[in-house]
Order: C-alpha cells, then sequence, then structure tokens
C-alpha cells in the first residue's frame, strides 16, 4: 500500500474504493449503492456527471442554509487561519460568542452551554447533568423518539433502532406519546396522553416521581414521524415536572434553529425547558456540534458544583465559529421568516396534493417541517407500510422515493411518513418544482389504496 498519488478521483473510483472501505450508518454495507457526489450549492446537490438533485431533506435535516454558503464556509475559513484548535480548558472567543448568541436567542432563562460534536453527545451530557442536580437517576422518554446513537442516548430513544443496542443505560422509564393521527388511547376527549400531563402523572405515580431527574421529549418529533404535540401537551407535561422537581429537557436536534418556522420549536407553545439540546442547524452542520443550554437556575449550581463532562472537541474553534457565522447569516437574511413563509407554500401545495392523492392520510408541518403520512385507506387508515418494517423505507414507499430520485428531487421517509425538510434558503420556485415531482411519484402509493 502506498499513500502516494496516482489515479485519478472518477465517479467509479470513489464508488469502489467507498464500497470497500467505508462503513455507513444503519446500512448492510452489500446492499448499498450511494451515488458519489462531486459539490453542492443552496438547495442542490450534483454527481461527478453532473447531474443535479433538490436536497428536499437537507441532508440529514441539518444543512438550514444549504450547501456551500458563501459566508459560512469564509467563516471557517478564517478561523482555521486564526485558531484551529486550543483545548476546553481555555477562554476562547468564539465559543464565548456563540454561547452568548445563544444565551440571547433562546426562550426564558437559558443561560450557559456547554458544546459537543452533536445531539447525542449533549443529550448524554445532560441526563448526566440532571441525575446530578436532582440526586436522582430515573428518566422518563417517549417511544416515538429518537435522541442519538451513544449508549445512554440511544437508551432514551424509542424507535426500533434501539432494539440491537439493549440492554442500554438503566433508569430510562417510558411513556406514550401525542400521535393525534393514531391517538394510542383510542381518541377519548380529552385523551390523557394527548394531553401529556395526566398520562406522565400516571407513570410517576407507578415509579415515584421523587425517583425520577427528567423527562426529555421533542417538542416536535422529527425522525419518528412529524409528529406536533396538541396545544397545551408542552405545557401540562412543565406543570407536572415543576409539581415534582423534574427537570424538562426539549431535544430540539431536529426541530431547533428556525426549522419549524420559530427559531426554537417550543416558542410555538411558549413553554421553556430547563435543559435544551440542539446541533443540525446551530451550524448547518459544516462542521460537527450539538449544544446543551441550561437554564439560570443550573447555570448557579454550577458555579457551585462540579460538571462532571468534558470531550477533547468540546467547543472546538471551528465548530464554534461556524455556529456565530451560521447564526448571523440566519439574522442577516431572514432565515426564520423564509422557514415561515415557504412552509405555508409548501403546506398549501401539498393540501391541493391531498385533494387528488387518496393515498395521502395525514399531513402536519410548520416551517420546514413538514409529514406526509401515507395509507392504504383513509377510514382506517391502515398505513401504506407496516411500523415495524425492515429498513426505514420498505417497498412501496422506497420505489416512491427512487422515482422521486430519478426526477432529480431527494426525499426521504420513517415507514409510511414522507420527510419534507428542505434547506430554509429554499426559494419557491424549488418548492413548487418538488411539489410537481410528489404529484407525479405518489401515484406510486394510490395505486396501493384499497
Ligand atoms: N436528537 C434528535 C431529535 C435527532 O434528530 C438526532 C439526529 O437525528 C439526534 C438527537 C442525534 O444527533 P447526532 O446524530 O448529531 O448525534
Amino acid at each position: 500500500m502506498t499513500i502516494t498519488e496516482t489515479e485519478a478521483w472518477t465517479a467509479q473510483r470513489v464508488k469502489a474504493v467507498d464500497k470497500e472501505y467505508v462503513i455507513h450508518s444503519w446500512s448492510v454495507q452489500g446492499a448499498l449503492d450511494p451515488i458519489p457526489v462531486a459539490g453542492g450549492s443552496g438547495s442542490w446537490f450534483w454527481d461527478y456527471d453532473g447531474r443535479k438533485y433538490l436536497d428536499f431533506q437537507s441532508q440529514l435535516v441539518n444543512l438550514n442554509l444549504g450547501h456551500q454558503h458563501p459566508r459560512l464556509v469564509e467563516a471557517i475559513r478564517a478561523q482555521a487561519a486564526d485558531l484551529c484548535y486550543i483545548g476546553p480548558g481555555f477562554a476562547e472567543r468564539s465559543r464565548a460568542e456563540l454561547a452568548e448568541m445563544i444565551a440571547g436567542l433562546t426562550p426564558g432563562d437559558l443561560k450557559m452551554s456547554f458544546f459537543t460534536t452533536g445531539g447525542a453527545a449533549a443529550n448524554e451530557n445532560a441526563v448526566r447533568l440532571a441525575r446530578h442536580v436532582t440526586g436522582r437517576h430515573k428518566i422518563v422518554a417517549r417511544y416515538r423518539s429518537y435522541h442519538g446513537a451513544t449508549a445512554g442516548a440511544m437508551s432514551l430513544t424509542g424507535d426500533p433502532r434501539r432494539w440491537a443496542a439493549e440492554p442500554g443505560i438503566s433508569g430510562v422509564v417510558r411513556m406514550l406519546d401525542p400521535y393525534t393521527y393514531r391517538c394510542p388511547a383510542g381518541h377519548p376527549d380529552p385523551c390523557p396522553v394527548c394531553s401529556g400531563g395526566p398520562h406522565l402523572e400516571e407513570i410517576l405515580q407507578y415509579e415515584n416521581p421523587e425517583t425520577v431527574a427528567a423527562v426529555i421529549v421533542e417538542p416536535v418529533t422529527g425522525t419518528n414521524g412529524l409528529l406536533y404535540p396538541p396545544d397545551g401537551y408542552l405545557q401540562s407535561l412543565r406543570e407536572v415536572c415543576d409539581r415534582h422537581g423534574i427537570l424538562l429537557i426539549f431535544d430540539e436536534v431536529m426541530a431547533g434553529f428556525g426549522r419549524t418556522g420559530e427559531w426554537f420549536a417550543c416558542n410555538h407553545w411558549n413553554v421553556v425547558p430547563d435543559i435544551l439540546i440542539t446541533a443540525k442547524g446551530l451550524n448547518s452542520g459544516y462542521v460537527p456540534l450539538g449544544a446543551m443550554t441550561v437554564s439560570a437556575r443550573i447555570s448557579e449550581w454550577l458555579k457551585d458544583n462540579m460538571f462532571w463532562g468534558g470531550m477533547t472537541y468540546a467547543g472546538h474553534p471551528l465548530a464554534c465559529a461556524s455556529g456565530v457565522a451560521s447564526l448571523r447569516i440566519m439574522e442577516d437574511e431572514g432565515v426564520v421568516e423564509n422557514s415561515r413563509a415557504m412552509g405555508e407554500r409548501l403546506g398549501a401545495g401539498l393540501a391541493a396534493l391531498a385533494e387528488r392523492h387518496p393515498s395521502i392520510g395525514d399531513i402536519r408541518g410548520r416551517g420546514l417541517f413538514y409529514g406526509v403520512e401515507l395509507v392504504k385507506h383513509r377510514g382506517t387508515r391502515e398505513p401504506l407500510v407496516p411500523f415495524n418494517a425492515k429498513g426505514a423505507a420498505a417497498a412501496p414507499v422506497s420505489r416512491l422515493l427512487k422515482a422521486a430520485m430519478e426526477r432529480g428531487v431527494y426525499l426521504t421517509a420513517n415507514f409510511n411518513v414522507l420527510r419534507l425538510t428542505p434547506p430554509l434558503v429554499i426559494n419557491s420556485g424549488e418548492i413548487d418544482l418538488a411539489l410537481g415531482v410528489l404529484d407525479e411519484v405518489l401515484s406510486l402509493a394510490d395505486d396501493h389504496y384499497q
């Protein structure tokens, strides 16, 4: 083996070397056929033959400012020229500036931040800190949730990817989700599960509330079906947590920083958590970054108590500088406003598609965070593919996604829910283009309508 470069990196070579040496996430490696990507700009990326794809996913719902935003690229370049790395024990400008900006943007009295390399690591730290602050050990998490792939975060996660990591960490207790389209309690009015507090209260009574350190929820569930809570739900969790001295953790790794048309999803309901977890949209993922931001009360607690957490790359200057630049771009370019306006256009377009496509059972969304749930029948609500289907998008959903890709629109799905999460900088022409392609490919779902 030589490290001297002799051969050109053609698409074929990238693909062949990738196949031989790279382990891809959540996949049977031999079944993969990834497209070699050569570049991207804005809402688009392209392959080595110049074939362009509209990124209606923002990759892993992180590329909120789109591909290769020039100001963001330049900020990373400038920080790299100044100081690529300094350990977490030193004070560093981009780190300080980003933490101050987050304190200014987040709701309520959220104040100090600990920076990580992504969402899972931030959730891990939140759980450990909550245990230390309260002196309790149990954590209540929900079934339809994804909190990351490290041991603790995967134990918090409810979705079936957890099964391969079990038994996981101890002390995680689970509650049901406010999935109003498929109410787990069978649609009673009022529903204890969909209203939040009564269901949580009952679980706490079985578990002993004095052993529970925290409740962790995604205010809007991302990966597991784009679920929006009914009004009053988060408020109700807040009240129950306050009554029992339990910390409320909001995981806004996917929903935070403009995705739902507000800076933070919890702003829609004016509920403030004790700990807010963010990543992805914080810097569009140009450099790995996550953040755990804690209330003024926990910030005070940290002044006299040890913070038992740390990583070599905690508060990495390149990541923090990209965060600072990203938040400035969002303000300067009205990115949250664009998310709201384009979301309205997308929502109206989807409602029109539902008139023509019976397989659309439910449309859920705000901002550019939309889920379209596909069913075999609107009356029975039988899902187009079962929830425990192997792979994230079993046929016929995978056929639909493939057809969209062949037409130049990159989409993904979670079981029977299409995830529509384009970059927050997308324009109306691009939204209309995606709606046109959806109109064509949804016939593949309609074919299974009974
Ligand atoms: N939390 C939520 C809500 C997420 O959507 C994700 C990733 O998709 C994570 C946590 C994990 O973040 P990361 O992959 O950066 O560890």
